[in-house]
C-alpha cells in the first residue's frame, strides 16, 4: 500500500491549479497576474517541476511497495522515447518591421548595448527593401527541418488599429499578403497553427470564437490551441472563454519575465477551476522557457545564455520523463535587433533534440497525454497478460511496460 495524505493532494492541486494566482487581485501594467503572486516563485521553487517530481516519487514508492510483484506502467511517450520536447513560435511581427527595429535600437541604447546596437543598424540598413521577416522564418524552418522538428505557431488574428499598434498588441492583418504567405508556408511544412489571442480577448471573451473562425478560414484547417499574446490571461475566466470557443488546449501558463514551471509540471494537465474545485475540460500545456524572458526583463542580452537556461530546463524535464515547451519568436533576427539569435536557436534545437526526446506539435503531445491518461485494464487474461485499452484515440501506438521500462503488451485503441 502507498499512502498519499490529503494535505499533500491539496498542495498539489493548489500548485498545479495556480490557486494563489486565481485568488489575487494584483495586476501588472499589462493586466497580468505578476509572477511574484505565484506560490512557487514565493518559495523559490519555480525552476523545478516539483509536481512532476512528486509523481516520479509516487511511482518509485509503488514499485518499492510491490516488492517482487509485477508493476505495469504506460509508456511515457511515442516511439519508445522517454521524454518530449515541443518548439513553439508566437508570430508577433509581420508588417512594419523597421518600426520594431527602431524600438529595439532604443532599448539597446538604453541598456548600453552599443555593440549590438551597431550590428543591428548595419543589418537593418542592408535589409532595407528586402523581406527580413520572411527570411528569418525561412531560416528558422530550415533549422527545424535539419533536426526533424515540427513546430507549433501562434498567429494573431484580429484587425489592427492605431491603438492596438501603439500597445504592441495587433500590428498586422492576418489576411495581408505577407501574413497569409507565412501561414501558407507553415501549413505546407506540416506545422500546427494555433491562435495567439489578442489583448481584447481577455476582456471580451466572445472574441475567441471570432478570431478562431477567422484563423481557420485562413489556415484551411481546424485550430485546437491558443496562447495569449504577452501571456495576458485572467485566471479562470479566460480559460472558460477559450473552452466556449471550442478550443481544446491553452499554452499560456508560463512566466513572461523568468524561465521555469508556473504550474510545477513538465506535462499536459487539465485546466483547473479553483472556484468550483474541478477540471473544466480544457487542457493546459505550460511553457517553461521563452527566448526573451531573460532579455526583456532581466537585462541578459547574450543569446547563448538564454540557450544555456533552456537546455538546463530541458534536462529537468528529461529527469521526470516530462515535456519541455519552449517559445522562440521568429522576429529574433539581426535586422530586427537580435544579432546572433538565429545561431543560438540552432544551438538550442541541436541541444534539445540531441537528448533524444519525442518531438511533436502541441496538438500531438496533448492528444498523446490525454489518450495515455485514458488507459484502462479490461481484464487480466488467464495467462496473466493484461488486456489494456484507451477510451480516446492516441496519435501513436501506446504500450505497457514494466518497472525497468521494458515494453510489455500493446494497448488496444
Ligand atoms: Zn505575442
Amino acid at each position: 500500500m502507498v499512502r498519499v495524505s490529503r494535505a499533500a493532494l491539496r498542495q498539489i492541486t493548489a500548485v498545479a491549479g495556480a490557486a494563489a494566482e486565481h485568488r489575487t487581485a494584483a495586476r501588472d501594467r499589462h493586466g497580468r497576474v505578476p509572477s511574484a503572486e505565484n506560490a512557487l516563485v514565493r518559495h523559490g521553487l519555480d525552476a523545478e517541476p516539483i509536481v512532476s517530481r512528486a509523481a516520479t516519487r509516487l511511482r518509485a514508492a509503488v514499485i518499492a511497495s510491490a516488492g517482487r510483484r509485477r508493476v505495469v506502467l504506460a509508456t511515457p511517450w511515442p516511439d519508445g522515447k522517454r521524454w518530449a520536447a515541443a518548439f513553439t513560435h508566437d508570430l508577433d511581427v509581420v508588417a512594419y518591421w523597421p518600426l520594431f527595429t527602431l524600438l529595439r535600437l532604443a532599448e539597446l541604447a538604453r541598456k548600453g548595448q552599443l555593440g549590438r546596437w551597431g550590428r543591428t543598424l548595419g543589418s537593418a540598413l542592408a535589409a532595407t527593401g528586402r523581406d527580413p521577416v520572411g527570411q528569418g522564418i525561412r531560416t528558422l524552418l530550415e533549422t527545424e527541418r535539419q533536426h526533424g522538428v515540427l513546430s507549433t505557431w501562434f498567429v494573431l488574428c484580429g484587425t489592427p488599429t492605431l491603438a492596438t499598434m501603439r500597445a504592441g498588441d495587433l500590428t498586422y492583418r492576418p489576411e495581408s499578403p505577407a501574413a497569409a504567405a507565412i501561414v501558407r508556408s507553415l501549413v505546407e511544412r506540416g506545422c500546427e497553427i494555433g491562435l495567439h489571442g489578442s489583448f481584447a480577448t481577455s476582456d471580451r471573451p466572445d472574441l475567441f470564437r471570432e478570431q478562431r473562425a477567422r484563423l481557420e478560414r485562413l489556415a484551411g484547417r481546424p485550430v485546437a490551441g491558443v496562447r495569449q499574446h504577452f501571456l495576458r490571461i485572467r485566471p479562470g475566466a479566460t480559460h472558460h472563454a477559450m473552452l466556449a470557443a471550442g478550443l481544446r488546449y491553452d499554452a499560456t501558463a508560463g512566466f513572461p519575465d523568468r524561465n521555469g514551471f508556473r504550474l510545477g509540471v513538465a506535462d499536459v494537465i487539465p485546466a483547473w477551476d479553483a472556484g468550483g474545485e474541478r477540471p473544466i475540460g480544457l487542457e493546459e500545456v505550460p511553457l517553461c522557457w521563452m527566448d526573451r524572458a531573460l532579455s526583456k526583463y532581466r537585462g541578459v542580452e547574450d543569446p547563448e545564455r538564454w540557450v544555456a537556461a533552456g537546455l538546463a530546463l530541458a534536462r529537468a524535464c528529461r529527469d521526470v520523463e516530462g515535456l519541455w515547451v519552449g517559445v522562440w519568436h521568429p522576429n529574433l533576427t539581426a535586422p530586427l535587433g537580435f544579432p546572433g539569435a538565429p545561431a543560438a536557436f540552432d544551438e538550442l534545437v541541436r541541444g534539445v533534440t540531441g537528448d533524444a526526446p519525442f518531438v511533436g506539435t502541441l496538438g500531438a503531445v496533448v492528444r498523446w497525454r490525454v489518450a495515455r491518461r485514458s488507459v484502462r485494464i479490461r481484464r487480466v487474461a488467464p495467462d496473466g497478460r493484461l488486456e489494456a485499452y484507451t477510451a480516446l484515440p492516441a496519435p501513436a501506438p501506446l504500450a505497457l511496460e514494466d518497472a525497468a521500462g521494458r515494453t510489455l503488451e500493446p494497448v488496444q485503441a
